[in-house]
């Protein structure tokens, strides 16, 4: 078998991109396959558990029709501007079946700075199993077609073994794309990088404008679905946020266990920029850069332009307060424009107490003494559940569909990683099975559901760059 590939994105001017190859490694062996991805996408899984497919995985062959790259971009890191970053340790081989198919840890590029190009094996094993689980939530995201190990070590803190992933997107376009161009004040490849996201992602679109109001609103509802299952970004910089309102860069990513709005996991988020309760407020801020780096394309009157932009930023709130007042509305069972200080009242009772975000939801539609379970007060809670039941029969199918019993919890995925580092996948395949259908009561599992005891709890995530 081939792999059928397009190359849109390597036909698009020099600028865009940096031809270079994965660099091959010694011994690789192959960790996971995602058969149904593979099928979706038209690939014969049993072809990727092939030799031939594991040499395409890792990087030692080329597949025919493919035509290696690293994407340039730049972006906005921790609010300071890096004119050029692009694809460091990752490499685009190309489009199948209009997504893109890329290796991250395959190897040096021209933009890896001092780094090496390389994936540890944790990250790897981390991206898989948060990526396909956002998948089953329900959430918009980069895909994992599959992961290997490299045979070779990467020097971190420590020497650890190396990994490969095959992340497949519906693109790699972020708002670095297009803050590297307005960088460079190259207008004309804006121009051709707009019209390219738009016949890739929104084919109904116009013009420029048309292009930062559409990012906006999947931008929006895309944060509004990362708070209504507790998930922290970590590294919402401007060259991991996507022109397709997809989640990309699973870096220090994490959900939450106990509920606190000012939870930030990432070790180099020393300030809590990208905390939970910070994350719409970045994306709008982000934006506000895309906005910026779209401008010339807006209106040739440049206060014109601004004020049009003006007028597109203004509206991300107006999306992304009614996205999250529904999701938590259905959270609770209740219509989708409930009143928001009856949910907001509940979350300030969780933070309080520190509820456990995922089993509190979870428990409301199982009655209330495995609601109250969750407090180490119930008192409070009781008038809460009375105002809750005053405001209409609540809809417990609706609730056990938008409240998981089971997310990616950081002691798992710990746990996973360290059996991985010893050559043990089992334990990666069993959480990533029950990942896969985090909305069912999986008889045996319960433990999974579990928040972690005291001395299991991660306090700190690293991007293992
Ligand atoms: P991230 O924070 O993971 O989005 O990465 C930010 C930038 O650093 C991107 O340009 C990456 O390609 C680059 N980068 C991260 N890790 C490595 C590495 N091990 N080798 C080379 N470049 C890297
Ligand atoms: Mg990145």
């Amino acid at each position: 078998m081939t792999l059928p590939f397009q190359n849109t994105y390597s036909q698009l001017p020099a600028e865009f991109f940096e031809k270079t190859p994965p660099i091959p490694v010694s011994s690789p062996s192959l960790i996971a396959v995602n058969d149904d991805l593979a099928r979706e996408l038209s690939i014969d899984p049993a072809f990727l558990r092939s030799e031939e497919g594991l040499a395409i995985l890792s990087g030692n062959t080329i597949p025919d029709g493919a035509e290696p790259l690293a994407m340039a971009y730049s972006g906005h890191q921790f609010g300071g501007f890096s004119p050029v970053l692009g694809d460091g340790r990752a490499i685009l081989l190309g489009e199948v079946a209009g997504k893109d198919f890329q290796l991250k840890g395959a190897g040096r590029t021209p933009f890896s700075r001092r780094g090496d190009g390389r994936s540890a094996l944790g990250p790897v094993l981390r991206e898989y199993l948060v990526s396909e689980a956002m998948h089953a939530l329900g959430v918009p995201t980069t895909r994992a077609l599959a992961a290997v190990e490299s045979g070779e070590q990467v020097l971190r803190e420590e020497p650890e073994p190396g990994g490969i992933l095959t992340r497949i997107a519906s693109s790699h376009l972020r708002i670095g794309t297009a803050q590297f161009f307005a960088a460079h004040q190259d207008h004309e490849n804006l121009r051709v990088l707009v019209d390219y996201a738009k016949k890739r992602h929104y084919p109904d679109l116009t013009d420029a404008l048309d292009l930062l109001r559409k990012v906006i609103e999947k931008q929006a509802h895309l944060v509004a679905k990362w708070m209504g299952v507790g998930f922290i970004h970590g590294v919402m910089n401007t060259d991991n946020m996507s022109l397709s309102g997809e989640t990309i860069d699973y870096g220090p990513c994490a959900f939450m266990d106990r509920f606190d709005p000012a939870q930030k996991f990432s070790y180099i988020d020393q300030q809590g920029r990208y905390a939970y309760q910070n994350q719409p407020y970045i994306a709008q801020w982000n934006l506000s850069r895309l906005a910026e780096a779209l401008l010339p394309l807006f209106d040739d009157n440049q206060e014109k332009a601004v004020e049009l932009a003006q007028n597109e930023l203004a509206k991300f709130p107006e999306i992304y307060e009614p996205a999250r007042l529904k999701i938590f509305s259905h959270k609770i069972g209740l219509p989708e424009n409930s009143d928001w200080e009856l949910i907001q009242s509940l979350l300030d009772l969780m933070a309080e107490q520190k509820a456990d975000f995922t089993l509190t939801f979870r428990a409301l539609a199982q009655g209330e003494e495995a609601f109250l379970a969750n407090f180490s007060n119930p008192q409070p809670l009781r008038g809460w559940l009375t105002h809750w039941q005053s405001a209409g029969d609540a809809n417990l199918s609706l609730m056990k569909s938008t409240n998981p019993a089971f997310i990616p919890r950081n002691h798992r995925i710990e746990s996973v990683i360290e059996a991985g580092k010893k050559g043990d996948f089992a334990p990666f395949h069993e959480l990533h099975q029950i990942l896969q259908q985090p909305y069912e009561e999986q008889a045996g599992f319960e433990h999974f559901q579990e928040t972690p005891r005291p001395e299991e709890i991660v306090c700190a995530t690293f991007c293992g760059t």
